[in-house]
């Protein structure tokens, strides 16, 4: 079977839009309303001649309640699932507790995990970039979903892991 990376991170931060882009195609859930892509949705990529599999999710808010518990567990089946974990940050935004409190997770994971941060749509946006290293995942990937800046160099690290 192709080779498995599950996209996380909270509500709204991009990652349908980013998944859009990977895909070349307008298929994943893309909404205004935060946490819209409720559940586990899988679909096939491809990059540079390689297939693999990419997991969309709703929002991962680790210890959340409620409703976000159910969606952040549906998130945390497919970090089960995967081979590798790709967590998606708003890079206009910077990193939130939410985005500290996943990344602490992440790092206890066996399976290699890399950080993007999204919403970078031109070299201004880059402000928050350097501070991302404190999240502890290594290199932070800037990129933009909407416009595709940065995921070239996102996808060759990606399948450098997978
Ligand atoms: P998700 O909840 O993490 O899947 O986030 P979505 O992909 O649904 O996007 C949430 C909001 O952020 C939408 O209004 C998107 O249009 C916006 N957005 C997503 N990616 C980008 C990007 O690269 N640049 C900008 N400027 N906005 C983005
Ligand atoms: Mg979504």
């Amino acid at each position: 079977a192709q080779p498995v990376l599950a996209v996380v991170g909270r509500p709204n931060v991009g990652k349908s839009t980013l998944v859009n882009r990977i895909l070349g195609r307008r298929e994943a859930v893309v909404q205004d309303v935060p946490g819209v892509t409720r559940d586990r949705v899988a679909y096939d990529a491809l990059w540079n001649g390689r297939r693999f599999t990419l997991l969309d999710t709703g929002g991962w808010v680790p210890d959340a309640k409620g409703m976000q518990a159910a969606i952040s567990a549906q998130a945390e089946t497919a970090m089960r699932t995967a081979d590798a974990i790709l967590l998606v940050v708003d890079g206009q935004v910077g990193s939130t507790t939410v985005d500290e409190a996943a990344a602490r997770t992440l790092r206890r994971s066996d399976r290699p995990v890399l950080l993007a941060a999204t919403k970078v749509d031109d070299e201004r946006g880059m402000g928050e970039i350097p501070a991302l290293w404190r999240l502890g995942l290594g290199e932070p990937y800037p990129v933009s979903g909407l416009h595709g800046r940065g995921s070239g160099d996102l996808l060759d690290a990606v399948l450098d892991v997978l």
